[in-house]
């Protein structure tokens, strides 16, 4: 462990820190406390936001309200569906807020995974094949091959499902005050 403490810089304004040198805690588990100088070490930054960057700082109250406003929420079960849709709301954009990454390009993936099947399917046929074209030239995949074309396309729908489940995009507009639905969902009553 090295006993220089690494820097931790601002993206904000480039002011840099530097905390305890055995890291930030990196191992911790939930229920664990952190230890004292890594407590310390974050206020300091806490101090630094609020003191010189106080529209960061209001926003990041106003998200840290949301992340309350589900926790609390969740402990409750109720037939009213304004409660019900509120804390699906705060979920979803802690949720959005967290995504480490978004999943790209779903087509290129499918057609990449659709070629390489359809290639190993063909030179598998090819190889059962007694005659003279066994073990011949390697078998290529055209860019306008239907089969290939066809499992792409199933390969995306399915990628797509997947992305919509696990990332929901667009289930909420996230600058709005209040929740919106997707399409073909029961419109939302909440107040304002
Ligand atoms: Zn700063």
């Amino acid at each position: 462990m090295s006993e220089i403490a690494t820097p931790t810089r601002c993206t904000l304004c480039g002011r840099t820190f530097y905390g305890p040198a055995a890291g930030l805690g990196l191992e911790l588990r939930a229920g664990e406390e952190a230890p004292p100088r890594m407590m310390h070490f974050v206020n300091e930054l806490i101090k630094h936001i609020a003191a010189a960057h106080p529209a960061e700082f209001q926003l990041s109250m106003a998200k840290a309200s949301e992340l309350q406003g589900w926790m609390i929420l969740s402990h409750f079960s109720s037939d009213d569906r304004r409660v019900t849709e509120q804390r699906d709301y705060f979920r979803w954009s802690i949720h959005q807020q967290t995504l480490n990454v978004r999943a790209q390009n779903l087509e290129t993936r499918a057609r990449q995974i659709a070629t390489e099947f359809i290639q190993g399917q063909r030179a598998a046929e090819l190889s059962e094949r007694p005659d003279a074209a066994r073990g011949a030239a390697t078998v290529t995949v055209a860019a306008d091959d239907e089969d290939a074309a066809h499992l792409t396309m199933l390969i995306t729908d399915a990628l797509e499902d997947l992305q919509q489940i696990l990332e929901e995009p667009g289930r909420y507009q996230p600058a709005d005050p209040e929740p919106i639905p997707k399409k073909g969902a029961t419109p939302s009553v909440l107040p304002s």
